[in-house]
């Protein structure tokens, strides 16, 4: 049977590490690191997200500031709102919770935050980054899950990694953060033929669908580590994830469960994203 990677156990100790890391800064720069989450409307995947994150950001002692605006906001007073939010010199991390309403540009949005207060990574500047090389900020759930990865001290060097996967926050930066470990990487979708031969064959499998039992037993190489990154719900309505836990975790060397694996990481991140914007701020100032 493989171990479990608690994920949470992983967050709630880097947690604790940036708790003190934010009481030096304060004392070394006078202020704590700010993080603005904005909110638009009354998806309540969304308020589970936002209530989440801001009390993350309080328990670790950031300075956080939840906008919540109702359904209906044009999308220039969203844009007028990160645009006071840019100026601020006490807010170094901005997040927007998505989706947005229909009638709201996400391009547009996401490319008028500032680049170097961009927490979730999602920035085009932050995107071409990452893929040239470049320092940037990284998006949280993939980054999350390197971590995760790293915790098991299973070499990633020169490992087969398949992702399952391709979209823009989740699979696609996935890959590349695996590769710039030297992994060698698959990125599968929904047109990829035979997903099977190729993650029997994995080292690492990370599972970014949204599809239930994507992953099964008869997939998975003994031994690989299973991340996965899936949030549906069971017959039950109960929160599971793309992979067969139970049965994965009999093969696997190493699984994530969902919840408890990949959702607390994704939040700690950010947190660490937040952190890492006020030093890059502050000490350009200093
Ligand atoms: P997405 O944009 O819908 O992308 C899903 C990807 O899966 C697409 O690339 C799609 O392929 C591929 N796919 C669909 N069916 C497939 C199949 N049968 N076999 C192989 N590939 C298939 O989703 P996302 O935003 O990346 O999120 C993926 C999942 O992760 C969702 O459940 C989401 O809720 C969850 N999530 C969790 C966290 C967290 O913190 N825990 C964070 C972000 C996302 P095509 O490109 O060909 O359509």
């Amino acid at each position: 049977m493989g171990a479990i990677i608690d994920g949470k156990r992983i967050s709630d100790s880097l947690k604790e590490e940036m708790k003190a890391q934010v009481i030096a800064l304060e004392k070394q720069y006078g202020r704590r690191p700010g993080l603005a989450v904005i909110i638009v409307g009354e998806n309540p995947a969304s308020q589970v997200y936002v209530r989440n994150k801001v009390r993350a950001a309080e328990y670790v002692g950031l300075r956080s500031v939840q906008i919540t605006l109702p359904e209906e906001t044009s999308e220039a007073d969203l844009l007028a709102q990160i645009g006071r939010l840019n100026a601020d010199p006490a807010i170094d991390g901005i997040l927007v919770q998505l989706p947005l309403p229909k009638h709201i540009d996400e391009e547009k949005v996401i490319d008028a935050i500032a680049l170097e207060k961009d927490a979730d990574g999602f920035h085009p500047g932050n995107v071409g980054a990452l893929w040239l090389g470049k320092p940037c900020t990284l998006p949280c759930t993939p980054k999350g899950c390197l971590e995760l990865i790293r915790s098991t001290g299973v070499e990633i060097r020169g490992a087969l990694a398949v992702v399952i996967g391709r979209s823009n926050i989740v699979g696609k930066p996935m890959a590349k953060l695996l590769l710039d470990a030297h992994a060698t990487v698959v990125i599968a979708h929904s047109r990829t033929r035979d997903l099977g031969a190729l993650t029997r064959q994995a080292d690492i499998i990370v599972a970014a669908v949204g599809k239930r039992n994507v992953v099964t037993a008869d997939m998975v190489k003994p031994g690989a580590v299973v991340i996965d990154v899936g949030m549906n719900r069971d017959d039950e309505g109960r929160l599971c994830g793309d992979v067969d836990f139970a049965a994965v975790k009999e093969v696997a060397g190493w699984i994530t469960p969902v919840p408890g694996g990949v959702g607390p990481m994704t939040i700690t991140m950010l947190m660490q994203n937040t952190i890492e914007s006020f030093i890059k701020r502050e000490s350009k100032t200093h």
